[in-house]
């Protein structure tokens, strides 16, 4: 059993109210932002793509505890609308003498036929590899969806050395898959696809969650630094570190209501990143901070947050280690240290 049944309900049963003031939008959203490519400083372009949304999240399962994106999904999608907008956004979007990587998200799993059926993603990503410019396809998807079906379809259309698949493993830890973030699989689930992806000819990207329930933020930082190292030994070259912001409709949301949650310190994210970069320089580590300086964000007192966050920001860009290196000083620093300590012994 992946699921704790007990947990599983309590999360549909939240689910189930707030999916009835879901989205009917049908925009695809779409910016471009610094982004560090493998072969160094380059620009993202970005696409939500307007799916039915996440599957999990869709499912009797309830999906993830901490996971509110299916609310901004579209209950329908018009993939005629979706492919034309693609398309006029990415031509506008490239410039001569730039280089990029093409982000294509869906709020859920790009690979699943449901969300984006298989003739969509070809056109999708046949008419991403018209552009030189475009070095790197990044596409978001569950394990269960990364079939030898899938990869055949993406080297059909596309340079598949190109493509990076990421996947929000959040932690490798079954225990907290299972009893904190309702995931729905298990390390072993990534490792087989990881494999397959690889095999295939394709790049891995993991994302680990920072912070999910019922974990404090000790455990936490030991559980990332955990995560990577196995993450390291199965050869996977990108980590993407995301903190947790507040999902509105979500378990997690909540706990966060009744006080029973504080989002993380940015210490904590300070540290982790240093740690992580000094064991495995080449590693592509991207630390990611939604609603960063808020209450529903990873936060400090609000006096340091802004030059905490302008350093992560530098260095996910630069990957250069000298970017997180210098010694902040705030009189917070000793609140989180004692936090760390209190936090784990209540959650104990
Ligand atoms: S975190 Fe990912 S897998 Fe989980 S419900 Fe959200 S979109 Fe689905
Ligand atoms: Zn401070």
């Amino acid at each position: 059993m992946k699921i704790d049944s007990e947990f599983s309900k309590t999360i549909r049963e939240i689910r189930e109210k707030s999916l009835e003031d879901r989205s009917h939008t049908r925009k695809v959203v779409h910016w471009v932002e610094d982004h560090r490519l493998l072969s160094g400083p380059g620009k993202a372009i970005v696409f939500i793509l307007p799916t039915r949304g996440c599957s999990w999240a869709l499912s009797k399962s309830g999906g993830c505890s901490i996971c509110g994106y299916i609310y901004d999904n579209p209950q329908e999608s018009d993939y005629d609308i979706m492919l034309k907008t693609y398309k006029e956004k990415l031509h506008e979007s490239i410039k001569e003498g730039e280089i990029y990587s093409l982000k294509l998200f869906t709020s859920g799993s790009f690979l699943d036929a449901s969300e984006i059926p298989e003739d969509i993603q070809k056109r999708i990503l046949e008419e991403a590899s018209q552009f030189k410019e475009i070095l790197e396809i990044v596409l978001e998807s569950r394990p269960e969806y990364v079939t030898k079906k899938a990869l055949d379809t993406i080297a059909e259309s596309t340079d598949i050395s190109k493509v990076e698949v990421a996947i929000g493993l959040e932690s490798a830890n079954n225990d907290i898959l299972m009893k904190s973030i309702n995931k729905g699989f298990f390390w072993e689930d990534f490792e087989k696809a990881k494999s397959r992806i690889t095999g295939a000819g394709a790049r891995v990207k993991a994302y680990l969650l920072f912070k999910p329930p019922f974990v404090s933020e000790y455990n936490s930082i030991q559980d990332i630094i955990q995560s990577v190292s196995k993450l390291n030994e199965v050869g996977v070259d990108t980590i993407s570190i995301n903190a947790i912001s507040i999902h509105r409709g979500t378990y997690l949301s909540i706990l966060f209501e009744k006080n029973h949650y504080r989002t993380p310190w940015l210490w904590s994210l300070l540290h982790i990143c240093r740690e992580i970069k000094s064991s495995y320089p080449k590693l592509r580590l991207i630390c990611d901070i939604v609603a960063a300086g808020t209450q529903r964000g990873a936060h400090n007192c609000g006096n340091c947050d802004k030059q905490i966050i302008d350093a992560l920001k530098k260095f996910t860009l630069s990957q250069n280690l000298e970017d997180i290196s210098e010694d902040f000083v705030c009189s917070c620093k000793t609140e989180w240290k004692s936090y760390l300590f209190e936090e784990k012994v209540t959650l104990s």
